[in-house]
């Protein structure tokens, strides 16, 4: 799959729910108001798709949500993609999780052919933690990713800088991923659906933080390439690699190599742009596979050349008005 600018599109993602045990404030409204079941794909259907893609060239997967570990069976799921993993057809199968439930999940993906995760944590302060996820509980993060490493997988956190939250307390991440072997990267907060805070207030940009990082760490450019937006160095004294994800403050898409499906087989080219198509349809018309194929066709022949997000003032409707939730991280 070539798009119109001459991109090979390699990579997707799939969201398998929108709903999550969280409710991190720059993410979700504390009362968000889910899908009715039957509109989401099963995962018999989810399956199916991803093996469209592998056929059409797809070599990396990532599951995400919503929080995708939540989701009922989902290991059934994870089993049947990693069967295109020993057939070598698939390269990577990986997931961006919040990690509460990576105790009792992590032996099991393992198993299933999963070698890296991200899971998402943006503070080791208790207090700090519940009031940015509302709902969770740090501890059984903690634990979690204690459960991952132990079985074999290699973790990478994923961290959302927070003006006034969590900007005192990176030096302290970078140590305790130092620490524990993992990969650290730090995410620009992006206007991505109605939440209950004004994101303004929050968003702080990355290149301060990587200027006053900076000053106390020695950060090695890094030749790391992920073909997304991560920017990676590396932390001399720690060994371990520090990403950049800089939506707002850097253009990124020359190199775009992906593409998302929502739980409801909605396909979007840009997380940044409302263009779509539906993959639901086609799924469900015929058990025949070339109309799914023919629509992924068409809609990459569509994907844009970039996006263009924008943090507004106050008030300022966010420029992208489905959640992070439902498009998946
Ligand atoms: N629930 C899983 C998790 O939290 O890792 C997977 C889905 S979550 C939507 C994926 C990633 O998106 C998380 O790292 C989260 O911090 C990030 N995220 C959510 N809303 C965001 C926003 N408005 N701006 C930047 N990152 C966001
Ligand atoms: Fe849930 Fe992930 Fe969104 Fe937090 S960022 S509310 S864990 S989906």
């Amino acid at each position: 799959m070539i798009d119109p600018f001459g991109r090979k599109i390699s990579y997707v993602r799939l969201s398998v729910t929108d709903r999550c045990d969280f409710r991190c404030v720059y993410c979700m409204a504390e009362n968000m108001s889910f899908l009715p079941k039957p509109d989401l794909l099963t995962l018999e259907e989810i399956d199916r798709l991803a093996t469209v893609f592998i056929e059409k060239g797809v070599d990396k997967i990532r599951i995400t949500g919503g929080e995708p570990l939540v989701r009922r069976d989902i290991m059934d799921l994870f089993r049947s993609i990693g069967r295109h993993l020993d057939s070598g057809a698939l390269k990577e199968l990986t997931l961006t999780t919040n990690g509460s439930q990576l105790p009792r999940f992590s032996k099991d993906l393992y198993a299933a052919g999963v070698r890296r995760i991200n899971v998402s944590l943006d503070t080791l302060d208790e207090k700090k933690f519940a009031r940015i996820t509302r709902w969770g509980r740090l501890e059984q993060v903690l634990q979690g990713i204690e459960a991952a490493l132990l079985a074999g997988l290699k973790v990478k956190i994923n961290t959302v800088a927070l003006k006034s939250i969590n900007d005192d307390e990176l030096d302290r991440m970078i140590k305790w991923c130092g620490d524990l072997g993992m990969d650290l990267t730090l995410i620009e907060t992006m206007p991505m659906g109605e939440i209950d805070e004004d994101r303004a207030d929050r968003y702080l940009p990355l290149s301060t933080v990587k200027d006053d990082l900076a000053k106390r760490w020695t950060l090695e450019d890094s030749s790391h390439q992920t073909g997304g937006p991560s920017r990676y160095m590396t932390i001399a004294e720690t060994g371990q690699k520090l990403g950049f994800i800089t939506p707002l403050s850097h253009n990124f898409c020359e190199s775009c190599n992906r593409v998302r499906v929502t739980c409801t087989g909605t396909l979007y080219m840009c997380l940044g742009q409302q263009d779509a198509a539906d993959l639901r349809t086609p799924l469900r018309a015929s058990p025949d596979n070339a109309l799914i194929s023919d629509t992924i066709d068409e809609a990459i022949g569509r994907k844009p050349k970039g996006h263009d997000f924008v943090i507004e003032r106050t008030g300022q409707a966010p420029s992208v008005p489905r959640h992070m939730s439902v498009t998946g991280g």
